[in-house]
C-alpha cells in the first residue's frame, strides 16, 4: 500500500523507453506481478462474468454520457472495456503454476497500458448507466473499476488523485486541515448564525456523547465555504436534532475509491467509522458527497463483509424524514423556480436515494420539473469518477457535460438542485461554459431558505 501512495502520479512513459532491454523486460515482468496480485484481490466472479457475456449489440452505447456528447466509437462501453479484456489475454493466463516455458509472457505492451489508463481514469466516469440499459447486465464502469486497481498497483494513477489520497491517509482528511483548525472555524460559524437563529450563546456540539446523529460536514465548506455548513446546521437545528460533529473526522470524501486501492479506501473510511465509535453516536449522516455516500453506505460494508450496525444516510434522506415526521415545515415557494433536480450517479443510481430529494422539492416548490431520464437513469453530470479531482481533466469534463447541458436546457428550469458537492462544483462550471444562465443549488441551501422559523412553526 505504501508502494501505492509513493509511486503515485503520470507514468513517463520516456522514462521506460530510455532503459536497456533486459530492464526494460524485467521492470515489464515485475509490473505483470503487480497486477495479477491486484487481479487476483479485486475480480470478482460478477465482473468475470460480465466481461464474457458482451453480445456486441451495441446498445449501451446511448446511455453513456460520453459517447453521447461526442458520438465517438471509440467512447461506447463495451468498446472501453474490451481494451482490459484484450490485456488479459495476451498477459494473464489462468494456470498459476504453468511451466515457465510454456508461457513465453510478451513484455507489457506500454501502448495498451496508457490507452487502458485514459480509458479508465478519463473515458469513464464509473457512473454505471449502461448497466442499466445493456440486456446482459454489463457494468462497464465496474470492470473499469478491476481496471483502476490493476493500474494503481503499478503507480499508474492520474496525479490528482495521488495527493488528497496521500493527505486523508496521513492527516485524517483530504485537505489536510488540522483538529485546531476545524474546531476554531465551527466555533465561528455558531457565533455568526446566532444573530440569525437568535438564540443566545447557540454552539454547534462537538464530539457529544451518544448522539443520535454524527453529521460529518464536507471539509471544503468547512474551509472555504463555511455558509454551506451553515445550511445543515440549520435544519438540524431547526429540527430539535441531537446531532454532534466530531473533531477526529470530518471528511466524507474518499479519493482512494476512484484511485482503485480498496485498502486505501478503507483506511480513509475506517476513521469516519471510529469516530461514531468513539463517541457512540446512533447514526452516521453525510454531508452532500455522491461518492463518500457509496464508500460508507455501501463500499465499505462490502469490503468488511457486513452490514453497519447502525445507519448511514445522506443529509437529504434525513430531511426528508423531518419533512414528513412535520419535524420542520417549508414555506413554499420562497424560492422561486422552476428547479430541476439532479440525480448524483452515486447516490440514486449507485445508491438507492432517488424518491426522496423529489418529495423535498415537491414539499418546497410548485414547479418542480424533472429532467428526462431521470433517477436511476438520469445521466452523469461528466464531473464524476474522480475526473473533478484533477485539473488536467477540466476540458474533458466539460466536452463531456454536453449531455447534461441539454438535459437540464430541456427543463426549462431556472435553479438546478442537487445533493453533492462534485455534481455542483461540475453543473456550476457547465453553466458557465455553455453560457446557460441558470444557477445550481445545494438542495439543503434550497431547504434551509425555505425554512419557517420555529417560533411561527408550532
Ligand atoms: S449493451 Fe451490453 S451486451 Fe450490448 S454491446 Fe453493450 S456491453 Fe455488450
Ligand atoms: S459507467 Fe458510465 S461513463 Fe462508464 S462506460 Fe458506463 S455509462 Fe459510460
Amino acid at each position: 500500500m505504501e508502494d501505492e501512495l509513493e509511486n503515485g502520479g503520470h507514468f513517463e512513459e520516456t522514462a521506460i523507453k530510455e532503459k536497456p532491454a533486459e530492464t526494460h523486460r524485467q521492470n515489464s515482468d515485475r509490473q505483470i506481478e503487480q497486477m495479477r496480485i491486484s487481479l487476483k484481490a479485486n475480480l470478482s466472479a460478477q465482473v468475470l462474468f460480465m466481461m464474457n457475456t458482451c453480445i456486441h449489440c451495441g446498445i449501451c452505447a446511448d446511455a453513456c454520457h460520453y459517447y453521447c456528447s461526442t458520438k465517438d466509437p471509440d467512447l461506447i462501453p463495451a468498446v472501453k472495456f474490451e481494451r482490459l479484456s484484450a490485456i488479459l489475454e495476451k498477459h494473464f493466463t489462468r494456470f498459476k503454476f504453468r511451466p515457465s516455458f510454456l508461457t513465453k509472457r510478451e513484455p507489457l505492451d506500454d501502448r495498451q497500458i496508457t490507452k487502458l489508463f485514459k480509458t479508465a481514469y478519463e473515458d469513464c466516469t464509473l457512473c454505471g448507466k449502461c448497466a442499466l440499459s445493456c440486456p446482459m447486465g454489463i457494468n462497464t464502469g465496474e470492470i473499469l473499476h478491476l481496471a483502476r486497481a490493476m493500474l494503481c498497483s503499478i503507480g499508474r494513477q492520474p496525479s490528482g488523485l495521488t495527493s488528497p489520497v496521500q493527505t486523508a491517509c496521513e492527516v485524517g482528511n483530504y485537505l489536510g486541515l488540522s483538529t485546531d483548525d476545524f474546531v476554531e472555524t465551527i466555533e465561528w460559524i455558531a457565533e455568526e448564525m446566532e444573530d440569525e437563529l437568535g438564540v443566545e450563546n447557540f454552539s454547534i456540539p462537538i464530539d457529544k456523547e451518544g448522539a443520535q446523529v454524527l453529521y460529518i460536514p464536507h471539509p471544503l465548506e468547512v474551509r472555504d465555504l463555511p455558509f454551506l455548513v451553515m445550511y445543515p446546521v440549520s435544519i438540524l437545528h431547526a429540527a430539535g436534532e441531537d446531532y454532534t460533529l466530531s473533531s477526529y473526522d470530518f471528511d466524507p470524501v474518499n479519493y482512494a475509491y476512484y484511485q482503485g486501492s480498496k485498502d486505501n479506501m478503507m483506511r480513509i473510511t475506517q476513521r469516519v467509522l471510529d469516530a461514531r465509535e468513539k463517541i457512540n453516536a446512533k447514526s452516521i449522516v453525510l454531508a452532500p458527497c455522491g461518492h463518500g455516500y457509496r464508500v460508507i453506505r455501501w463500499e465499505s460494508e462490502k469490503y468488511l463483509g457486513k452490514r453497519h450496525a447502525f445507519p448511514v444516510l445522506t443529509i437529504v434522506e434525513l430531511i426528508d424524514r423531518y419533512i414528513k415526521t412535520g419535524r420542520i415545515k417549508l414555506q413554499k415557494d420562497a424560492v422561486e423556480g422552476p428547479i430541476t433536480y439532479h440525480d448524483p450517479c452515486n447516490i440514486a443510481r449507485r445508491g438507492g436515494v432517488v424518491q426522496p430529494p423529489r418529495d423535498i422539492l415537491n414539499a418546497l416548490s410548485s414547479q418542480f420539473v424533472e429532467m428526462q431520464p431521470h433517477g436511476a437513469l438520469n445521466y452523469c453530470c461528466g464531473g464524476g469518477g474522480g475526473l473533478g479531482a484533477s485539473t488536467d481533466y477540466a476540458q474533458k469534463r466539460i466536452e463531456m457535460g454536453k449531455t447534461k447541458v441539454e438535459q437540464i436546457r430541456r427543463t426549462g428550469a431556472k435553479i438546478v438542485a442537487t445533493g453533492c458537492f462534485n455534481c455542483m462544483t461540475q453543473i456550476r462550471d457547465l453553466i458557465k461554459a455553455y453560457d446557460m444562465g441558470i444557477e445550481v443549488k445545494s438542495i439543503v441551501e434550497i431547504v434551509a431558505s425555505s425554512l419557517i422559523p420555529k417560533s411561527s412553526n408550532s
